[in-house]
């Protein structure tokens, strides 16, 4: 059986803010079947980079991430927002549009030469996947590679995380 992604994407104009078109991944989870059909192509490909933790950005990289952590029988550990995590962590900052934010990883969360898949929903110009990139990689992880379910070609994510391995299910 083959879906075809896009039809579970919704394109909201103008959100959320004048001239941006968001792509929302949400009827894609709401859907069973095609929400598994994702998870299995993310999980083929985490398989094939002998992945053995993953990592994922606050909120949507969970999303991604942690059934396919499940399906494999490896760790997930979320990189979250300010004054999120309880313990010791790394920081790593990344440029928005307007100013700076701040991602956090805890220090035990990955192993020295560790295989490290990161994850999120979407990639746009790159600033929040390589800032979790940094931290795996300050505490010692290999990130063996990148996925996503949709990639923004235009906005040349790709460009900020050269080097890298990375695999989308869907491009717009
Ligand atoms: P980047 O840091 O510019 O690559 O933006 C990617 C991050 O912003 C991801 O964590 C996404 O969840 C979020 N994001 C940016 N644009 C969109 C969109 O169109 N739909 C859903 N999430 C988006």
């Amino acid at each position: 059986m083959t879906l075809d992604l896009r039809d579970y994407i919704a394109t909201v104009p103008n959100y959320p803010e004048p001239g941006v078109m968001f792509r929302d991944i949400s009827p894609l989870m709401a859907n069973g079947e095609a929400y598994r059909y994702a998870t299995d192509l993310l999980v083929d490909y985490a398989r094939s980079k002998d992945v053995e933790m993953i990592v994922g950005p606050e909120a949507r990289g969970f999303i991604v991430g942690c059934p396919v952590a499940y399906e494999l029988g490896v760790g997930f550990a979320p990189a979250r927002k300010e004054g999120k995590l309880p313990r010791e962590t790394v920081k790593a900052t990344y440029e928005l549009e307007y100013g700076e934010s701040a991602l956090y990883l805890h220090k035990d969360a990955i192993k020295p030469g560790q295989r490290v898949l990161v994850t999120d929903d979407l990639l746009a110009t790159g600033g929040t996947i390589s800032a979790t990139i940094k931290l795996v990689e300050a505490l010692g992880g290999v990130v063996v590679g990148t996925a996503f379910m949709i990639e923004l070609k235009d906005l040349n994510g790709r460009d900020k995380i050269k080097g890298y391995d990375i695999f989308s299910l869907m491009e717009y």
